[in-house]
């Protein structure tokens, strides 16, 4: 018994293996071959053995049912490895199936798709959900859809598509943002594959669709931050370089004068070795005047580099009272002749109004017309012209200062009222400066809320145009402010030496 279980098992073990390797071609084959050999020999073999006509019919009867059995037996074999090949297949495209949904299930991407033929494109929930729109909102036409894109890429998203369509990219992979319901544009990072026909020309594009509007945001941000620190750095960079400049221009400015005043006082104790007969007074006059402007020039440069500093520091506070603004200019004017006849200037001065009241820090505007003028005293050669001009613009009044000057390069325009800042110098030799002026002259102005703006013309001239806004204090306003009327008297005239003590003239 166990000699036949063995037998059989190593029957079954071979019989296994040859059904393992058959597939449903090899079968009909093998069935053929053999189903052809059976009909053929196995009548004439069995005719050598056997004479009897009886047992001939008995045993054919017996050969048709081994056929029938074989046959049945093939057939089973065949039927049962397609089904299982079937139901192999079955299970895998379930798998994957599964596989694909869990992916789609677990990310927040979308599947598109773009018909190309029929112009056709088929916009996934999801991103229909980012944009807020309801099925029926947006088109399905590719063409209509591109009118969601924004218009600063929807050129590049079309030429990108198209690049990748006629084979000069390898992928497609693009980041554009989208008009959503709400009017705002969100980004969004599509990535596909062109679906191609027999011949290999693109029908269709397949691809994902992903929502990375926060990734781009901050990107943009950090961008924003970036080129703001990159502008920062470079502002500090050439604050740095103004101020080193800076530094070794009030060098020189306080080493001119005090040089001067140092020779001087090196001559007088000459004279003074040499004893009182030698003493020409007039020589000693003009000594002492060299003294005093320049005394005045160090002065000027300290009370600037003071005001500049109380202005970026915040400390610098304006008086305000309610002023004739007309009769301070006129005041002011009249104050500098004696510098403009030295120079050989024509002043002139004109108003539309006699009278004009304006709530203005009149010790403010003192010191902005003085610098503007000593400028235009400054930078118009001997000879040349000067008007100061005020027109009531009913809500503004403008003060103008124009020259006939040596006029300002229209690139330096920009810059001259930045801190620290000179041009012209090479162009100017009869006159100093440390290019703090026209700041601070711009600072008041704005603490007045009032404009500066300028007007130049190289070799024709300069005007300068201030706009201060017509505002009154109130009675009560002006009831804490002690009372004081704006006169220039020495004190002025002594501010305008002391303002116009870095204009040294050359005849
Ligand atoms: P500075 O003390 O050097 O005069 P400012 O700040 O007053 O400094 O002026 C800055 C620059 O503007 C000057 O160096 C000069 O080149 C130019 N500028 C100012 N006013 C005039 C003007 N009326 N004509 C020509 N150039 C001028």
């Amino acid at each position: 018994m166990k000699y036949f279980t063995r037998r059989f098992s190593k029957f079954k073990a071979l019989f296994v293996i040859i059904a393992k390797k058959l597939n449903a071609f090899n079968i009909v084959i093998i069935y053929g071959i053999v189903g052809a050999l059976w009909i053929m020999l196995s009548d004439k073999v069995l005719s050598i053995f056997m004479s009897d006509p009886a047992k001939m019919v008995q045993i054919s009867i017996y050969k048709g049912w081994f056929f029938v059995a074989c046959t049945s037996l093939l057939l089973y074999i065949l039927i049962d490895s397609s089904i299982k090949e079937i139901n192999k297949s079955k299970n895998e495209l379930r798998l994957s199936e599964e596989r694909y949904r869990m992916v789609i299930n677990n990310t927040t991407d979308g599947l598109w798709e773009w018909d190309i033929i029929e112009d056709k494109i088929n916009i996934p929930s999801s991103l229909k959900k980012i944009l807020s729109y309801e099925d029926e909102e947006i088109s399905h036409k590719a063409a209509e859809f591109s009118d969601l894109i924004h218009p600063d890429e929807v050129i590049i998203v079309k030429e990108k598509i198209k690049r990748y369509l006629s084979g000069e990219t390898p992928k497609l992979e693009l980041e554009f943002r989208v008009k959503s319901k709400s009017l705002e544009y969100l980004w969004i990072q599509i990535r596909g594959q062109a679906i191609k026909d027999k011949v290999g020309n693109p029908v269709g594009v397949i691809g994902t669709v992903t929502d990375v509007n926060e990734r781009k945001m901050t990107e943009v941000a950090l961008t924003k931050t970036m080129k703001e620190n990159e502008r920062l750095l470079s502002e500090v960079i050439e604050y740095d370089k103004l101020r080193t400049e800076f530094i070794t221009n009030i060098s020189h400015e306080f080493r001119t004068p005090l040089n001067v005043i140092l020779s001087v006082v090196q001559v007088l104790s000459i004279y003074e070795k040499k004893g009182n007969s030698t003493v020409d007074l007039n020589k000693i006059n003009k000594y002492m005047k060299n003294v005093k402007q320049n005394c005045y020039r160090l002065l000027k440069l300290i009370n600037n580099l003071i005001d500049v500093n109380r202005i970026d520091s915040g400390f610098f506070q304006l008086q305000m009272s309610n002023e004739n603004i007309v009769e301070i200019v006129k005041q002011i004017t009249n104050s500098v002749n004696d510098f403009v006849n030295i120079k050989q200037l024509k002043l002139t001065f004109s108003s539309n109004v006699k009278e004009k009241i304006i709530a203005c820090d009149a010790d403010k505007v003192e010191r902005l017309m003085l610098n503007l003028i000593s400028n235009s005293i400054k930078y118009t050669k001997l000879g040349g012209e000067i008007f100061i001009d005020i027109v009531d613009m009913g809500g503004v009044v403008k003060i103008s200062v124009k020259d006939t000057g040596i006029g300002i390069e229209k690139d330096k325009i920009p810059i001259i009222f930045d801190r620290f800042r000179q041009v012209n110098t090479s162009l100017v030799k009869d006159s100093e400066g440390s290019g703090i002026g026209l700041y601070l002259v711009k600072s008041l102005v704005e603490m007045h809320n009032g404009e500066i703006k300028v007007i130049s013309e190289p070799g024709v001239g300069t005007e300068f145009i201030v706009s201060f806004p017509v505002v009154l204090l109130s009675e009560k306003e002006m009831e804490s402010i002690p009372r004081r009327t704006f006169t220039v008297n020495n004190d002025g005239v002594e501010k305008a030496e002391i303002e116009f003590s870095d204009i040294y003239v050359t005849q």
